[in-house]
């Protein structure tokens, strides 16, 4: 009559999925268009030729 404990009974693990925290800032120009944004401020080469504004939208 020996209750077996195990010492490794429950162990809380937490699997968090690895999501690289790097994002990619690109204006929303470039967002819409698909374009690669070289991230420049204020404006971005994309929207500097254009003359649009640059507009950033924080995550
Ligand atoms: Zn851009
Ligand atoms: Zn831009």
């Amino acid at each position: 009559m020996s209750s077996q404990q195990n010492p490794h009974s429950h162990q809380a693990q937490f699997d968090s999925p690895r999501v690289p925290r790097r994002t990619p800032m690109a204006c929303q120009f470039c967002r819409g268009r698909k374009l690669k944004c070289d991230g420049s401020r204020p404006s971005c080469a994309n929207c500097n030729r254009r003359g649009y504004p640059c507009l950033y939208t924080p995550v």
